[in-house]
């Protein structure tokens, strides 16, 4: 724990750990959602969507890594117990159990709408009070929101070919 890097944020540090804890578990879910998503994804366009769960899915590792090493230098421990992410996270984890291109690209659109929130909310209660995890909290908010727009495009695609009907002549 670096001592004077603690004294100088102005807020509860227990209460900032309890919320950079809660942004750590989100992020394993989020992991491990993209990471089978894209083994099981089945539909049209499964190779380019794969690729961009995949992608997001160390995208959402990196988060974890950030958020560890802030709680770390807290003085804090990252949660130790996978069991203890369901009553963390503020996001849930919604399970790829249909396996369907559309399905996955929906529940992975609400998974970074949650993950969007958290980081804003984690924004305003650090504001001028934390502004190292303010800045981590920004730099993870970005690709969030960078995530939600990468995957309604593809989900956009997905609509005008489907929708239009492969072969069908307008
Ligand atoms: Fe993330
Ligand atoms: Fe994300
Ligand atoms: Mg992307």
């Amino acid at each position: 724990m670096g001592t004077r890097g603690r004294e100088i944020v102005g807020m509860d540090v227990e209460e900032l750990l309890q919320l950079l804890n809660a942004a750590f578990a989100s992020e394993w879910f989020a992991y491990y959602q993209y990471w089978l998503g894209a083994k099981v994804i089945k539909g049209p366009m499964k190779d380019a969507v794969a690729a961009e769960l995949n992608l997001h899915a160390t995208e959402e590792l990196n988060h974890a890594v950030l958020l560890a090493n802030r709680i770390v230098q807290l003085g804090g421990t990252p949660v130790t117990n996978p069991r203890d992410w369901y009553d963390l996270s503020p996001c849930a984890y919604d399970a790829p159990e249909d396996p369907y291109v559309a399905v996955l690209l929906a529940q992975n659109i609400a998974g970074e709408q949650c993950a969007i929130t958290t980081y804003k909310n984690l924004m305003d209660a650090t504001k001028d009070k934390d502004m190292v995890t303010y800045n981590i909290a920004l730099t993870i908010l970005e690709q969030e929101v960078e995530h939600e727009e990468d995957l309604q495009s593809l989900q956009e695609d997905l609509e005008l070919m489907v929708g239009r009907g492969l072969g069908k002549t307008r």
